[in-house]
C-alpha cells in the first residue's frame, strides 16, 4: 500500500515535472560576461542543471554591477546580450525568445527559452531611444531599479525602512509609459515602495515582481508588503517567488519556509498570481573571494542559500515540497509555468 502510494507521489512529481517550469530571475548573462574569453560556457555549465531540473523558459537578467559604472553600463549591456546569443547560436538546445509564440515554438522544438529582461535601467542612461534599442535585441522586460537609484527611480533597501520616500523620476515615469506601448513587462522588484505605487498609477498592463518575498517572513525594504501583494493581485499581475532571502536567518531559510511565502501570497491573493523567480545567485557567490562576499553582506546582506534548492537541478524538490505540501496539481502548475505564461501570452 504504502509503495503504491509512493509510486503515485512519482508519477505526480513527473509529470509536473514534464510540463516544464518558468524561472523569471537568473543573472546569466553577466556571468556569461565575466566568462568571455571562454566558449561553450552555457551548454557546459548551465544546460545540465537546466534540463534535470525541466526549466523551459530562464528570465535572462542584463545586470550591471556598481564596478563597471557610470561609464561602461551600457557597453557591458550590450556585451552581455552579444554572450548571450552567441553562446545560445552555439548550441541547439536554447533560443532567446522575443514573443509568447516564440516561447511555444521553442517549447514545440525541446528548446529552453531565454526572455532577456533589464535589471535597473543603468544601460538606458537616461535616453528613452536606449529603450527602443534593447527592445530591438530582445529586452522584453524591465525593472526599473536595482538596490541603488538611477535615472528612473530609487531601490528598496534592505532594510525595514530607510528607503528614498521619493517616487519615479519623470524619465522614468516615461519609461513606465513606453514599456507599456511597446510590449515590455514591467517588473517592480527592488524598487522603493514609493516608486512601486507610482509605477500602478501609469502601467495599465498586469505589473510584475519577478524575483521578490514577502516582508511577513524577512521584512526588508526590497521584499514586499501585504499591500503591495493586494496590488499586484488587484491587476492580475504575478509574484516570482525568490530563493535567497526566504529569511533573515540561516536556520529558517528552508525549503519549507520558500513554500510558507507562497502559502502566504495565495491566503492574501489566491493562486492566479503566483510564480517562480529562483534567483539562483550561489554559482556566482561561490565564484567571488572571501572578501567580496564580506562587501555584499555590508552593502547588501548575506544570502542564506536554501541547501535544497541552490541551483536549478533542484527545481524537482520544490515540485516534491509542493506536493507534500498537499497543493493541487492544477495550483502547482499555476506556481511553476501557467501563471507566467498567462502574463507572456496578454503582454508579448
Ligand atoms: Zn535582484
Amino acid at each position: 500500500m504504502r509503495l503504491d502510494t509512493e509510486t503515485s507521489i512519482e508519477e505526480r512529481i513527473q509529470r509536473l515535472q514534464a510540463g516544464g517550469i518558468v524561472d523569471m530571475h537568473f543573472d546569466l548573462p553577466m556571468d556569461l560576461y565575466e566568462k568571455r574569453e571562454r566558449k561553450k560556457v552555457l551548454e557546459s555549465e548551465f544546460l545540465p542543471d537546466l534540463e534535470t531540473g525541466n526549466i523551459f523558459v530562464v528570465g535572462a537578467a542584463i545586470y550591471i554591477e556598481d564596478r563597471y559604472l557610470p561609464h561602461n553600463g551600457l557597453r557591458v549591456a550590450l556585451d552581455e546580450v552579444a554572450r548571450l546569443y552567441a553562446e545560445t547560436a552555439a548550441s541547439e538546445r536554447f533560443a532567446v525568445c522575443k514573443s509568447f509564440r516564440e516561447i511555444q515554438e521553442a517549447c514545440e522544438r525541446g528548446r529552453i527559452a531565454f526572455l532577456i529582461t533589464m535589471e535597473g535601467v543603468e544601460p538606458l542612461a537616461d535616453d528613452l531611444n536606449q529603450l527602443r534599442v534593447f527592445y530591438e535585441l530582445g529586452v522584453r522586460s524591465i525593472g526599473l531599479t536595482h538596490a541603488r537609484s538611477n535615472a528612473a527611480g530609487h531601490g528598496g533597501i534592505f532594510a525595514a525602512s530607510g528607503s528614498s520616500r521619493e517616487g519615479l523620476t519623470a524619465f522614468g515615469r516615461e519609461l513606465v509609459l513606453e514599456c507599456d506601448r511597446l510590449g515590455v513587462i514591467v517588473d517592480l522588484a527592488h524598487i522603493n515602495p514609493a516608486g512601486f505605487d507610482e509605477v500602478l498609477t501609469i502601467a495599465k498592463k498586469p505589473p510584475i515582481v519577478s524575483h521578490t518575498n514577502v516582508r511577513r517572513y524577512y521584512d526588508i525594504e526590497r521584499n514586499i508588503s501585504d499591500e503591495q501583494i493586494k496590488m499586484i493581485g488587484e491587476r492580475r499581475g504575478v509574484i516570482g517567488v525568490n530563493s535567497i532571502l526566504v529569511s533573515a536567518r540561516k536556520e529558517e531559510s528552508t525549503l519549507d519556509r520558500y513554500v510558507d511565502h507562497i502559502e502566504y501570497i495565495a491566503s492574501l491573493i489566491g493562486m492566479e498570481s503566483i510564480g517562480i523567480g529562483f534567483d539562483f545567485f550561489e554559482f556566482i557567490y561561490s565564484q567571488w573571494p572571501e572578501s567580496r562576499q564580506k562587501q555584499l553582506a555590508a552593502k547588501f546582506t548575506t544570502p542564506h542559500f536554501i541547501p535544497e534548492l541552490t541551483n536549478h537541478s533542484h527545481a524537482r524538490n520544490l515540485t516534491r515540497k509542493l506536493v507534500e505540501r498537499g497543493f493541487s496539481d492544477a495550483d502547482i502548475e499555476k506556481i511553476l509555468r501557467g501563471n507566467w505564461l498567462r502574463i507572456f501570452e496578454e503582454i508579448l
